[in-house]
């Protein structure tokens, strides 16, 4: 590669507004890997970002779900990844300072995020690379990064886990994941509540016993009912609409936990009486970001049902329209091919 060699890469303005440019393609340096993208994902964060509920410069390349091929290699990196098919965790968390040790990898205070996703080419530290096992495609691959969201947001709970009842409200990417990762740490019945019937369908397929459409039947009502009266062990929110929390936290029972699966906008307050969450001794978790759980998330991947995730592929300069389209919640997961 030149040094004169350029890419094309989506920056956003701030608001709706993203330019098309043409940047340097970054030279890699100790310990990194430069990929040349195959697949980046349209996060929930990205539509808060464009709708300023998220904190985040302007100016900047976003994009941290994706997947490609390492075409470089700086120096000290194992030279058997160049074009290898890899994912890779936006930061990959240098494992000793005190964040990584004590918050997690996600939050490295050395390992910093280099750049955006929705571009040709990006440089990431050889540390939050994974190179994608035989029986997942590289456009799957590129959901290890909200699978992981789940994940680590799941790892937070108190164990042992109860064997009984849990509700997922909300059952886009990070709700799905959130099912099936429940349905595998050995909750027996999950319950999840959903508007849009294709997610529904999709909630099944991910471990769900019963799915629920709010609008026609009432949540609470069927939790009284499955739970006997006592209200759910475990009620994940991943919707990231704080009127939805005060609904979780009456579907609670007494000693159970709240998972705070879904991004709310800063600014956002409990919605519900501090008495009754002491009285009823509730604990409350929720996780930023893909956390320690990346490389887990990935071994899950090949085992879910991914099929029908990926509801539309747009060429770089289509970013708008599939942010556009994933603010509507017209489908599953939309991604950017930059290099199609
Ligand atoms: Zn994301
Ligand atoms: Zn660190």
């Amino acid at each position: 590669m030149t040094e004169t060699s350029s890419m094309k890469a989506m920056t956003w303005r701030g608001g709706n507004n993203f330019t098309s440019d043409q940047l340097e393609i970054p030279q890699v340096i100790d310990k990194t890997c430069l990929i040349e993208i195959d697949t980046a994902g349209i996060c929930g964060t990205d539509i808060h970002i464009t709708q300023g509920l998220f904190p985040s410069p302007e100016n900047v390349v976003l994009g941290h779900e994706f997947s490609g091929k390492v075409v470089d290699v700086g120096k000290g990196v194992d030279k058997n990844l160049l074009n290898q098919s890899v994912t890779a965790q936006p930061v990959g968390g240098c494992g000793l300072c005190e964040s990584c040790e004590k918050w997690s990898l996600s939050h490295c205070e050395k390992n910093k995020r280099r750049a955006g996703a929705f571009s040709e080419y990006v440089l990431v530290d050889e540390k939050g690379i994974s190179v994608i096992p035989d029986n997942l495609s590289i456009q799957n691959a590129a959901l290890t990064e909200p699978a992981a969201c789940s994940l680590s947001c799941v790892e937070m709970l108190k164990k042992p886990l109860p064997t009984s009842t849990a509700v997922v409200i909300g059952n886009g990417l990070l709700g799905l994941s959130t099912i099936y990762f429940l349905k595998e740490m050995g909750i027996d019945k999950i319950i999840s509540s959903e508007i849009a019937e294709s997610r529904r369908n999709l909630a099944k397929l991910f471990g769900s016993d019963i799915t629920i459409d709010p609008t026609k039947t009432d949540l609470a009502e069927v939790v009284e009912t499955e739970t006997n009266g006592y209200g759910a062990d475990i009620v994940a929110e991943a919707v990231g609409n704080p009127n939805v929390i005060k609904n979780c936290f009456e579907l609670i029972r007494p000693r159970g936990q709240m998972l705070l699966v879904g991004v709310h906008p800063k600014g956002s307050y409990l919605p519900f009486d501090l008495h009754d969450l002491h009285f009823k001794e509730i604990s409350i978790f929720g996780a930023s970001g893909a956390g320690n759980s990346f490389k887990r998330a990935l071994n899950h991947l090949p085992n879910m049902p991914l099929e029908d995730i990926i509801s539309g592929r747009y060429p770089l300069e289509g970013l708008p329209q599939a942010i556009e389209k994933s603010a509507n919640a017209e489908g599953i997961k939309f991604v950017i091919g930059p290099n199609d």
